[in-house]
């Protein structure tokens, strides 16, 4: 078949590009594209050579696995070749990758037992151990060639230097994953970006990165990790035929091998695990970006062989990428509660992971200038479980001409107030405060929230509505509105207005420690608004308070009481509360305070810490607890120096043993009730 010549500049085009990011990725460990950008092209020059096949030639990135080494190293032959591995990335490739096997294997109607593995995102490394002692270790390289790092893997805590028992074997080369856990690797990057250098791409650059030092303090410097799934070659011992089998007895010689790893059946089995891992993915310790199926059987990996650069018995399933390519196609600035403006790139659409994306934030000027975006650029954009969508790195050499550098605009884009930004912050501010109609909408959505007022049903379109409209100027405006009034909003009728009613008057009665958190004093979160409540007991010894009585609560330093006796400066705040309590009747039980000070006669208990240990059999823990606050003490879960006493009851557990060695005061359950008559 003559192949057609725009094909034929195609698929050297596409040659040419993945070879290039082949070089950055494998050699320099500096990619420059999203490996989904980098599969995707892999996959159009797979498509061209599955139609053309006169196309293939040796050299063709689909022919080979990873890059030749670097001539600083020591080059290591490998005994066995380490290669790649063939990818799925749809349900239905998993499926024809079974069916191709026991078609290849003549059982067409059984079941395959198949090692599901993680697929960790770190660098292939091949440990050789001659007489129970580990002689060389080598990175994959080209797969046929590798470089030396036996030192810098030396340094890898998990790795063994001597394995363990007697009955290994005089050869042993085993192979795994070197990588480094996100913990090391957010560290690490922090330390990159302090010492004004440039951050890793992602835990496997940076592992990869690590290893290939030429210097082996620096690859300790970065700590890797280590899990091996496979061995090369095996001299002088038999192992156990099945592929879960030789870890187990890896595992026996001492080395690291994966917890998560399971045997299963079928592909229904191999999806299942899937399904399950791709739930936990955020939360594992290190980075994965697929799963590996292995047939387990050796007889049958015998029988199926390998391709060219991979197995035919294995396939890495890969997981939905978490960063894609888009362009910025402007900048918007938002506007929150307390006036901070936020930068939000408006992208063009992109899939990542399975949700489209529109917008990611930019944080601020200094992350705009750092990371220099602008608008016209194309950005890699990240999205990694719950948290939101960021831009990673702009693509330098595709930004288009007349670009310009984003300011923070000097005004707010909403109100026209001035901007300030304070010296040594990094946000710039809205100094409009609530005559701002974007900080009035967040204010009032604050308020409503869950775990604030908890006034179900306003949402932020009703909210918007409302501001937009004039309908309401503050907080106390909302429970003065009309049924009427709240009908005649759009998407409302007679039936949500009754509901929303309802809603307010159910809030109206509420908790002091809500209230505050509701009023959203900066930095005053829901722990700070806990504290506060507990301390002054009700809202007037609070409102009176001086900076210097603040920041005598526990956890308020010097700018939390600043913002909170600020807060209380502001006629403004001090008329909506009233309003909120006179007009609306917000209420709540009022309590003791726990601070002396905030009372005119200090508590019996005051200024003491005391904790509980055991159970109690006139009472719950928690209603101790109310009793011993009440008297002024401080409860505390745990007995330290500072302890006054430890309430002992039934079976108490190490508390008391602490509190005997460090000779703090203990008191029966008689002794307590005494004590709180
Ligand atoms: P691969 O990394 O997808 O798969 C093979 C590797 O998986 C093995 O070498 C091994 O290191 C690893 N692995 C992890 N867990 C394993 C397990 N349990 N069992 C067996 N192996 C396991 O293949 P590859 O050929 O090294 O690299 C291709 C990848 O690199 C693709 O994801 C591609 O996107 C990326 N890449 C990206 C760029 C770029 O510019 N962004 C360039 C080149 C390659």
């Amino acid at each position: 078949m003559t192949i057609p010549k725009k094909i034929q500049q195609q698929a050297n085009q596409l040659r040419a590009t993945l070879n290039e990011h082949s070089y950055f990725y494998y050699v320099l460990d500096d990619p420059k594209i999203p490996d989904s950008e980098y599969d995707r092209l892999m996959r159009e020059l797979q498509a061209l050579e599955a139609q053309y096949p006169e196309l293939i030639t040796p050299d063709s990135p689909t022919q080979r696995v990873g890059a030749t080494p670097l001539p600083n190293f020591a080059e290591v032959i490998h005994s066995q070749p380490m290669l790649s591995l063939s990818n799925a990335f749809e349900e239905g490739e998993v499926h024809d990758f079974d069916k191709r096997l026991r078609e290849r294997l003549g059982v067409a109607e059984a079941e395959i037992e198949y090692a599901a593995e993680l697929k960790l995102d770190g660098l292939a490394v091949s440990l050789r151990y001659e007489q129970g002692l580990l002689v060389t270790a080598a990175t994959r390289g080209d797969g046929n060639r590798g470089e030396e790092v036996t030192g810098n893997v030396k340094t890898i805590k998990t790795v063994p230097l001597k394995l363990r028992g007697k009955d290994f074997p005089p050869v042993l080369e085993v192979r795994g994953e070197a990588f480094m856990p996100k913990a090391w690797f957010d560290k690490l990057n922090q330390q990159q970006v302090g010492r004004g250098e440039k951050p890793f791409a992602n835990p496997r650059n940076a592992a990869a990165g690590s290893l290939r030092q030429l210097d082996a303090h620096a690859t300790a410097a970065r700590p890797l990790d280590f899990i091996c799934y496979a061995v090369g070659q095996v001299e002088g011992r038999e192992l156990p035929n099945r592929h879960s089998d030789i870890l187990n007895q890896l595992q026996r010689w001492g080395f690291p091998i994966s917890k998560y790893s399971q045997v299963v059946m079928g592909p229904q089995g191999c999806l299942t695990y899937y399904q399950q891992i791709l739930t936990q993915r955020d939360q594992l310790p290190f980075e994965i970006d697929g799963i590996v199926y292995k047939v387990n059987s050796l007889v049958q990996q015998e029988q199926l062989g390998f391709v060219s650069r991979a197995p035919r018995w294995a396939i890495a399933h890969k997981f939905p990428a978490q960063e894609a390519l888009t362009q910025v196609e402007g900048i918007d600035v938002q506007v929150g509660r307390t006036g901070a403006l936020t930068p939000v790139a408006r992208l063009a659409p992109v899939n990542v992971g399975g949700v489209t994306i529109t917008n990611a934030t930019l944080h601020n000027q200094e992350e705009i200038h750092r990371k220099d975006i602008r608008v016209g650029d194309t950005v890699i954009v990240r999205r990694a479980g719950d948290v939101i969508p960021e831009v990673v790195r702009v693509l330098l050499e595709k930004r288009p001409p007349r670009t310009k550098l984003f300011q923070v605009p000097t005004q707010c884009p909403v109100c026209g107030s001035q901007v300030l930004r304070p010296e040594g912050e990094a946000v710039a501010r809205c100094t409009g405060g609530l005559g701002c109609p974007a900080q009035r909408k967040q204010a009032i959505q604050h308020f409503a929230s869950r775990r604030a007022m908890n006034i179900e049903g306003l949402g932020e379109k009703l909210v918007e509505q409302l501001i937009d409209g004039n309908v309401v100027a503050n907080l106390a405006d909302l429970y003065i509105l009309t049924t009427k009034q709240w009908a005649e909003l759009e998407r409302m009728g007679e039936k949500s207005a009754a509901n929303i009613i309802s809603a307010l008057n159910k809030s109206k009665s509420t908790t002091l420690e809500r209230f505050l958190y509701a009023l959203g004093i900066r930095e005053v979160g829901e722990s700070t608004a806990r504290v506060l409540a507990q301390h002054f007991g009700s809202l007037e010894p609070l409102m009176r308070a001086t900076e210097e009585e603040l920041q005598t609560v526990p956890d308020v330093g010097p700018i939390v009481a600043k913002h909170i006796f600020a807060f209380f400066q502001q006629p403004h705040n001090l008329d909506v509360i009233q309003r909120l309590q006179e007009e609306a009747k917000i209420h709540w039980t009022e309590s003791q305070p726990t601070s002396p000070k905030a009372l005119p006669n200090a508590l019996p208990l005051a200024g003491q810490t005391y904790v509980l240990t055991g159970s109690l059999s006139s009472m719950t823990r928690d209603e101790a607890k109310e009793k011993l606050q009440a008297l002024g003490a401080k409860v505390s879960g745990s007995v330290s120096k500072k302890t006054s006493c430890v309430i002992v009851g039934e079976e108490a557990g190490s508390k008391l043993d602490k509190a005997r060695e460090l000779g703090i005061k203990m008191i029966d359950e008689q002794e307590f009730l005494e004590l709180v008559k």
